[in-house]
């Protein structure tokens, strides 16, 4: 029998995260003025211990034990190596992935979840406001709440509230409370309403409704979360990646290419950093971000300064963006419909240190039923994309008849999106591709903004 699951102790669990902020230049964020944001600026939406490590350029920082604690419920994940797979591509290439959706609400989010909810409360907060899109974020904070004794208030984007009630199950079996977005609740959600009533949602109105409502809490004891984009949510992700290097030392094994899904791009950075402090070190690796061709930011989108919400309410974001107005298509992998893009992948794409790749619905479909088929588990409808990705890289190892080491990144499990699965199996999924037209057009909103610079960090 070969070995197919590398695991660690839980003593052996990182006990530092790793900040790209070190090892990288970034364009700052800017408020309303031009000018850049201060952190005072930011102190009504997140409590100031998060705000210190948004901007934090320390290599590494001290994960506190109590929040060890909680991720040991199901951390350290093993490294698995895809050997059903391997042998159904036959392939010489070998491939190994993090598999991420052992945790609680079954994907990588708690990873942040957990530490968000713990600086929340020792900070004296006790409600957090959040948006979430397939539901899966909503889910992984709802769960970290309860861990820590949080009130949960969820902004769900509406076509995923209708298309996965189970998410909101999940939430409120875990105390959240879900409201379908855009709600009648907040002043983005009726604007987002009056202009279309029969909008599917998007992340970004989402968004601007839980931080509308954070900030307009009088008592002061409620904040907002963000489940990706922002420096603070890869730095928690990367304990994925920490602890794949150690599992690589213990197969002595290394990976070729690092390959994850970008929604906003916290799995993929999560798995990949630690990888990228090595490429700028001197090593040969391919680092590929994979999105849907449906909403391709890095791919297609420009390099640019952008809100993270449809409103306007959150500073000038220095990343690839299909413009804060875009509203996706209502593709089935709700977690990759962001409109942008984390400013520090962007930053590292924008350094030639990752090469994005985009698939369609369909190809990202099919990948998965080959890994349900092969490894067993049915994957989440986004980590589909990252799977379509390694099965295009395993063939090319074949054709090459190069033994090459691939990893990826797991995100999630399927089980809430049977659905979708349905789908596909009756031949009534679709592609949505992303038209120069429609690109075009979504660009136009940047004609006034600021431009950030193209920085080199090496
Ligand atoms: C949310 C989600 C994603 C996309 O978000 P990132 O921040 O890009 O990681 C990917 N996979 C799963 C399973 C998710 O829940």
């Amino acid at each position: 029998m070969e070995t197919r699951k590398i695991f660690l102790n839980e003593d052996e669990m990182p006990r530092q995260w790793y900040n790209i902020l070190a090892d990288i230049k970034m364009n700052p964020p800017l408020g309303p003025d031009g000018n850049p944001v201060k952190p005072e600026d930011l102190a009504p939406v997140f409590p100031m211990n998060l705000i210190e490590q948004e901007v934090s350029t320390d290599r590494w920082i001290d994960i506190p034990e109590k929040v060890l604690d909680v991720l040991s419920i199901w951390r350290p994940s093993p490294l698995v190596r895809a050997i059903s797979l391997e042998k159904a591509l036959d392939t010489p290439a070998k491939i190994y992935f993090k598999n991420e959706s052992l945790s609680p609400p079954g994907s990588h989010k708690p990873n942040t979840a957990v530490p968000q909810a713990y600086y929340n409360k020792v900070f004296g907060i006790e409600k957090l406001t959040t948006e979430t899109g397939a539901g899966q974020w909503g889910s992984a904070l709802s769960f970290a709440c309860s861990q820590f004794g949080l009130e949960c208030r969820v902004y769900m984007v509406r076509v995923s509230f209708d298309q996965k009630p189970y998410r909101k199950s999940m939430m409120e079996t875990w105390g959240g409370k879900c409201i379908a977005s855009p709600s009648m609740e907040t002043k983005a959600g009726r604007d987002a309403l009056e202009k279309d009533p029969n909008t599917p949602g998007s992340l970004g109105t989402a968004i601007s409704e839980a931080i509308e409502v954070a900030v307009s809490d009088q008592t002061g004891k409620t904040r907002y979360s963000l489940g990706s984009v922002l420096n603070h949510v890869m730095l928690h992700q990367t304990i994925i990646g920490l602890e794949a290097k150690k599992q690589f030392e213990k197969a002595g094994d290394y990976p070729d290419i690092v390959i994850g899904c970008a929604g906003g791009g916290s799995n993929f950075a999560g798995l990949a950093f630690p990888f990228v402090l090595d490429k700028i070190n001197g090593k040969q690796i391919e680092i590929l971000p994979v999105e849907p061709a449906a909403c391709p930011t890095l791919t297609k989108a420009p390099f640019v300064y952008d809100h993270g919400d449809t409103a306007g309410y959150t500073p000038l974001l220095p990343m690839h963006s299909l413009g804060h107005a875009f509203v996706p298509p209502p593709l089935h992998a709700g977690g990759l419909r962001y409109h942008g893009m984390a400013p520090t992948v962007s930053q590292i794409v924008s350094e030639g240190l990752a090469s994005p790749r985009s698939v369609t619905q369909l190809e990202a479909y099919e990948a998965g039923i080959l890994l349900a088929r092969t490894e067993g588990i049915i994957p989440a409808p986004e980590t589909t994309h990252a799977l379509a990705c390694v099965i295009d890289e395993a063939r090319k190892a074949k054709e090459e008849g190069r033994e090459k080491t691939i990893v990826f990144s797991w995100s999630g499990h399927g089980l809430l999106d049977l659905g979708t699965y349905d789908k596909f199996l009756s031949g009534s999924l679709h592609n949505f591709v992303l038209s120069d037209e429609e690109l075009a057009k979504a660009e136009k909103i940047f004609e006034n903004y600021p431009k950030p610079s193209l920085l080199k960090s090496f």
